[in-house]
């Protein structure tokens, strides 16, 4: 028999892939003996059944009852009996922690009886009816779907019916009142009387939370985070206590660190005489850890006690949710935190010098997309500035844009290109889209601990939260703050660092940290704060480990002496590719007509001569840039057209030109070379080498020009180290027909200037046919550089600009794949390829040198790919060779 429910004492942290992060980690904190309630937890595979099934495994129900029944005997009571009930929550928890986004139900159990019961226990009536409301109310939105608004303004009711302005102050006599009213929605919403009976309140709930799995908020999230669609989640039941039963109870979410900057010490909100989630939904402004100190000293040390164990067992920053039911304090999760990237940065390396974990183990902790963020651009200091208030911190970065007031505009606005910002009081689960789209969310309620906060920090998005002063009028579609009226469409710029809001568009300048990647650490610290320096010395202790142990070396792609600068001082090791396509375009693009409108050999040669010295110059200009470190010039990739005129333009122009008796011989020429040009696929025309096959001399030229630069360069005792690049090479023999032109080339040049050059000529394996013929091409080349922009494209038989803003919204919808495969490499099939060819290309020449150009080259995982298949580099933009340079070391460790 499948086991498909565990007691919190049977499992432990390393379960999660089937108890889910929550009942793992429920179950590891178990088992250290902190104060968990105790429960049960129902499988992620018992859940991936009944999806898959539309109903529960058989024995999903025996094994919930049995497992009840322990809990009831070691507690000594029954769920929702009429004395003393037993309650429970009903929680949802995946694998990956996927904030707010799916369904939980508290005080399972209460019933028209047992509130009484619980009453009577509690010696709080109050209390009671106050579980009571939050049940039915909890249970019509989740578990029956019932709009949550009609409940909300149920509250909202009975709070201006008895006069007071928040719940905590509703009397038994209202409450009472509530949960009448609730039960009448539930029966004209539902159609149904509200289950009195326990333990069908629970099997629904059970299966609510398998069903909130699919809902359409948590496929969109998945989708962002690249969290596989069919994990399913785990349901955890948890013996409830309370932090409702008044003044000396209450609910909180703590940190071990600052998860927004990463300074130590204890973080965390608190509110009193509150149940689950009114901490995170921001309802009440909540109060901080240090108040809960002088409120309950002694709670307050355990609570410190208990994060301190869990530090040390996780060597983490763990984030807990916790609850006090008169004074006593009970867990109700932990994991381990997510963060800011600079949080993250400086969190590694604080717990590398509290002797905690190992330099390497630091590098695990760190990502190149944290690093990324961190180089984003900031707001300028100096700039003018009309600040509007201050609110929290709660998720780094400098965001300006149009204010709108709800998700939906946020998406259609961001849609159509324009910048906005979400301004709303308050978040909740159904703002995510908004939240993806928007540049940054502020809001004017909420801690550190909001939803908006929590999400925004996950997703990287700037957000500020807690702006008290800004009061938000949605349905107007207005926010005022201190007499300032803020329209829907205002520019407002929010800081995400400081909690700064400004009015309109604030001027960015270089990051901190971007100074230091391009221009060293002593110039990066030299006018910042200590606090910040700090932060750019962590990472560059990080990426300097990174360096040390990193096996792929990084090289960047780069066309001009300028972004080969840039890439030089951001750590490029050389260049992996150089496209030679622009050099002619601009000025020169008039010498590529003549070249194609060239009668015979003799025309073109005229033009080659031309080209020559420009081309020369354009190599002496890199190499020079580059000296001493690798260049990897490819031969001319794309179709000729793309020099050429628009077709269609130009037969609009030569007929008008023909019905007005003015036509242009030369303009009838070019038409005519246009029209024989065309191709219906040029991406898969004559392109790449067939061109150098097709068009005699081209080829020729350009490598006479590389051969000469270096030649020279070298004359001026300089140590240029270039490499030749064919591209788009399919058959071995394609690249020793090149070949054969090539080598006379280089040894004709170093005949005339007297020098050795050495210069190794390649390939490009980007066509399925290269890589599987492998062992044959590289008799060819001396090295592969795998160009895997083209390779996905002609493996997939995907066109990459037809389908990437067009149907992949559908394939990542429905799972085909969980992120497109030019972002990351489709390792199973493209990746195979690359496997099959370093390998077979190696069998035939054991010193090839295999490297990658292309998008995936910058993409964290799949440089941990080309580390595995021994690869020896990755060339990437500029940009992101910081990046490449974090992610391989993080591969090697
Ligand atoms: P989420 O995954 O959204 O954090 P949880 O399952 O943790 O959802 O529950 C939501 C809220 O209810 C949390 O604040 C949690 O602490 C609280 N909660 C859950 N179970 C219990 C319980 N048994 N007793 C008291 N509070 C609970
Ligand atoms: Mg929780």
């Amino acid at each position: 028999m499948t086991q498909y429910v565990y007691a919190f004492t049977e499992g432990n942290k390393d379960q999660k892939e089937l108890l889910g992060g929550k009942g793992a980690n429920l179950a590891e904190m178990t088992n250290l003996g902190l104060p968990v309630p105790p429960g049960f937890t129902i499988t992620t595979e018992a859940c991936r059944s009944y999806l898959a099934a539309g109903s529960e495994p058989g024995e999903l129900r025996v094994q919930v009852t049995m497992a009840l029944r322990r809990l009831e005997d070691d507690l000594g009571r029954q769920l929702g009996d009429r004395h003393d009930p037993l309650l429970v929550s009903v929680r949802s928890g995946a694998m990956h922690s996927m904030p707010g986004m799916m369904e939980t139900v508290l005080n399972v159990g209460l019933n028209d009886a047992s509130v009484k019961g619980l009453a009577e226990e509690s010696g709080d009536e109050r209390f009671a009816w106050d579980s009571y409301r939050r049940l039915l109310q909890m249970f019509g939105k989740t578990v029956l779907e019932i709009d949550g608004e009609i409940f909300s303004k149920g509250l909202d009711a009975a709070k201006a019916q008895q006069g007071v302005d928040t719940d905590v102050e509703l009397d038994v006599e209202s409450l009472k009142g509530l949960v009448e009213t609730f039960k009448t929605v539930i029966r004209e919403q539902s159609g149904a009387e509200f289950p009195q009976h326990p333990r069908e309140q629970l099997d629904l709930a059970i299966r609510a939370v398998f069903d909130s799995w699919n809902t359409e908020r948590a496929r969109l999230y998945r989708r962002r985070e690249r969290i596989p669609q069919d994990l399913g989640t785990a349901v955890n039941i948890c013996t409830m206590v309370f932090g409702n039963m008044g003044e000396t109870s209450g609910t909180g979410v703590a940190f071990t660190r600052d998860p927004a900057s990463g300074h130590g010490g204890v973080y965390g909100d608190y509110l009193v005489n509150a149940q689950g989630e009114d901490v995170v939904a921001g309802i009440r402004n909540t109060l901080s850890l240090a108040d809960l100190k002088d409120l309950d000293p002694s709670s307050y040390k355990q609570l410190l006690q208990v994060m301190r164990r869990l530090e040390t067992h996780y060597r983490d920053l763990c984030d807990i949710e916790f609850t006090i039911e008169r004074s006593k304090l009970w867990m109700l999760q932990t994991r381990v935190g997510k963060r800011t990237a600079a949080a993250a940065f400086r969190i590694a390396t604080q717990l590398v010098d509290e002797n905690l974990i190992t330099m390497d183990e630091a590098l695990e902790r760190v990502n190149g997309a944290q690093l990324a963020q961190l180089m984003f651009p900031r707001f300028d200091a100096d700039a003018d500035k009309n600040q509007l208030g201050r609110g929290m911190a709660a998720s780094p970065g400098a965001a300006t844009g149009h204010i709108v007031f709800d998700s939906k505009t946020a998406e259609t606005q961001a849609q159509a290109g324009q910048p906005v910002i979400l301004v709303r009081k308050e978040t909740n689960p159904d703002d995510l889209g908004g939240m993806i789209a928007a540049s940054g969310v502020l809001t004017s309620r909420g801690g550190k601990t909001s939803h908006a906060a929590v999400v925004a920090r996950g997703m990287g998005r700037t957000c500020v939260c807690g702006f008290a002063e800004l009061d938000v009028n949605g349905d107007a579609r207005t926010a005022t703050v201190n007499g300032t009226v803020l329209n829907e469409g205002d520019m407002i710029s929010i800081d995400g660092s400081t909690g700064e809001v400004f009015a309109g568009e604030v001027p960015v300048v270089a990051s901190p940290v971007a100074t230091y990647l391009e221009s060293g650490l002593d110039a990066a610290v030299e006018n910042i704060d200590d606090d910040t320096a700090d932060l750019v010395r962590s990472v560059d202790r990080l990426l300097s480990h990174a360096d040390s142990i990193r096996r792929l070396a990084v090289r960047t792609n780069a066309d001009n002496a300028e972004d080969a600068s840039r890439a030089r001082h951001l750590g490029a090791q050389g260049i992996g590719l150089c496209r030679t396509e622009h050099m002619f375009l601009g000025d020169r693009r008039v010498l590529i007509e003549r070249l194609i409108l060239a009668s015979d050999q003799a025309g073109r040669e005229e033009v080659y001569e031309e080209l020559l010295p420009l081309q020369r110059q354009d190599f002496v200009d890199l190499l020079t840039e580059m000296d001493g470190l690798p260049v990897t010039i490819r031969l001319l990739d794309p179709p000729l057209h793309e020099f050429l005129p628009d077709r269609t333009e130009l037969s609009v122009k030569v007929a008008l030109d023909r019905a007005a008796g003015t036509a242009d011989p030369d303009e009838e020429r070019l038409l005519a070379a246009v029209e024989k040009l065309h191709e219906s696929n040029p991406m898969l025309g004559l392109r790449g080498v067939r061109l150098g096959l097709v068009l005699p001399g081209l080829f020729a030229l350009q490598v006479r020009a590389i051969t000469e630069a270096a030649a020279s360069l070298r004359a001026r005792t300089q140590n240029p180290r270039v490499e030749i690049m064919v591209p788009l090479v399919g058959s071995v023999m394609e690249l020793f027909l090149i070949r054969d032109e090539a080598d006379q080339i280089l040894r004709t040049v170093e005949e005339e200037q007297g020098v050795e050059l050495g210069i190794p000529i390649g390939t490009m394996i980007e066509l399925p046919r290269a890589a599987l013929t492998a062992t044959r091409v590289a008799e060819a080349a001396e090295f592969f550089s795998f160009g895997t922009n083209d390779l996905t494209q002609t493996t997939w038989g995907f066109s990459r600009d037809d389908v990437e803003g067009g149907f992949f919204a559908t394939y990542l919808d429905r799972g085909v794949f969980m992120v497109s495969p030019f972002e990351s490499l489709d390792v199973d099939g493209v990746g195979r390829l690359i496997q099959i060819a370093a390998e077979d290309g190696r069998r035939t020449r054991p010193d090839l040198k295999l490297g990658v150009c292309g998008e995936h080259g910058g993409d964290p995982d799949s440089i941990h790919f080309f580390h595995r298949v021994g690869i020896d580099y990755v060339s990437c933009s500029p940009f992101r060779v910081p990046i490449a340079r974090l992610e391989a070391g993080r591969a090697a460790v």
